[in-house]
């Protein structure tokens, strides 16, 4: 069928299989360009592999470092002639690609927060990759929600303030103008519960179940990824809900630490910069900071995407003899170019003086919808959007 994008406020409802598939060889063309990376991984687990950080760090671990890599999504496939999510499209390339290069690879399409997800994973680990164990677990996922599965019980992560009410402008991506958000603060029900699905007890639980298998390797590195800002985002961000489920990730790092001791593990969180995923596009006031950010960044020559922040994880921070240091908290900060006092302060500026009117001169709304529309596979040079393609496509095991 041809397929056409159907935008609903911050989802897009069709994906384009050959568009999703150019975009993983893209990534993969581009960790290509930069060479191999010595010293890597050699066996990754990457926990919210199919989209936006967690799909770009297993490219830079593939095909950087050669590793071979089982992941864990949660997709659609296509059905009763709908396309199936983008993520699907991702992993079916993925593999394609790892195949052709040789490298091993199996990714499990199911929760990542039960436990019957992480044994499938845990055998996945043991069938796949060579010595049956891994030397470093990325831990990327974004979700709405999670079910406890010691309880049964489901909580709701909510983008909410704390303790105030919040206002400030925001862009509305449908009507392509500057207009005003207001938010009430969150319940104490409210903020558990994001703690509960973003914070750091199911990376936990993972390390403890992979560790109780039996399936990391003596030295395992595990890495979270967290959000930091800028202070326009605070108030919605780094001090509301999604901002605390977030600081929990340090409780974690340490207590997994500890727990990895006797095979000398670590836990790290890194902090990355903004970038357009479908997590990022639902949380109110970050796409208008996005949109004047990547304006900032591009005329400074610093932009950078998922793909290049990964590269540059694995290659800068990961593998290189003398990484950047850490922060105060220990944390990786990928984001520092985004926090640089030039980027920030002229972030600052453009964001008093933008509005409808002065959309385009202070920020780069363009590129934020064409990234948006790549998601999902649209707008990607070489595709033919009038083609007919098959949208029924099985994740190759
Ligand atoms: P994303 O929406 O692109 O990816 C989320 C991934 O999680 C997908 O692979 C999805 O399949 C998977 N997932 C969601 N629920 C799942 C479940 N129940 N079981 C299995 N898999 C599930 O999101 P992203 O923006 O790449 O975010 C990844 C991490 O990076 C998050 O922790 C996010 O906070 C962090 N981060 C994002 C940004 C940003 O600007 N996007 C910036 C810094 C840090």
């Amino acid at each position: 069928m041809v397929v056409q994008p159907r935008i609903r406020s911050f989802i897009c409802l069709t994906a384009h299989p050959e568009g999703c598939a150019e975009n993983v060889r893209q990534q993969i063309r581009y960790v290509n360009g930069k060479g191999a990376i010595e010293n890597g991984p050699k066996n990754v687990l990457v926990v919210g592999c199919s989209t936006g950080y967690g799909l770009a760090s297993r490219i830079a671990a593939s095909f950087g470092c050669g590793a071979g890599t089982v992941g864990v999504a949660f997709e659609k496939p296509s059905d009763k002639g709908r396309t199936a999510s983008p993520g699907w499209y991702n992993n079916v390339a993925f593999h394609d690609e790892v195949k052709k290069a040789g490298i091993p690879v199996a990714t499990v399409n199911g929760d990542a927060f039960s436990d019957e997800v992480k044994q499938e994973t845990i055998q996945a680990i043991k069938a796949t990759l060579p010595g049956g164990k891994v030397d470093q677990v990325i831990y990327s996922l974004a979700s709405p929600r999670r079910t406890d599965p010691k309880t049964g019980e489901t909580y709701k992560a909510t983008l909410k303030p704390i303790g105030q009410p919040f206002e400030n402008k925001n862009l509305n991506t449908d009507k392509q103008n500057v207009d005003i958000v207001s938010l009430e603060p969150a319940s104490d029900e409210e903020i558990s519960g994001t703690i509960k699905v973003m914070g750091g007890e199911d990376w936990e639980l993972w390390m403890e179940a992979l560790a109780e298998a039996g399936v990391l390797e003596e030295g395992v590195q595990t890495i979270a990824y967290s959000y930091i800002g800028p202070e326009v985002t605070w108030p919605i961000y780094t001090n509301g809900t999604i901002g605390t489920a977030k600081k929990d990730l340090g409780r974690a790092a340490k207590a997994i630490t500890e727990k990895l001791s006797g095979l000398c593990g670590t836990a790290h969180v890194s902090v990355n910069k903004a970038v357009v995923t479908q997590a990022s596009s639902a949380i109110p006031v970050v796409p208008l900071y996005i949109s004047i950010l990547f304006k900032i960044m591009k005329a400074a020559g610093n932009h950078e995407g998922c793909i290049e922040q990964m590269d540059r994880l694995y290659r800068d921070f990961l593998t290189s003899d003398a990484p950047p240091p850490p922060d105060e908290e220990g944390r990786i900060r990928l984001d520092d170019y985004e926090m640089l006092p030039d980027i920030q302060q002229a972030v600052a500026g453009n964001w008093i003086r933008i509005n409808t009117d002065t959309l385009s001169e202070f920020a780069d709304f363009d590129a934020y919808q064409s990234e948006f529309l790549r998601l999902f596979g649209f707008g990607i040079d070489g595709v033919d959007y009038d083609a007919d393609v098959e949208v029924d496509l099985p994740l190759p095991s």
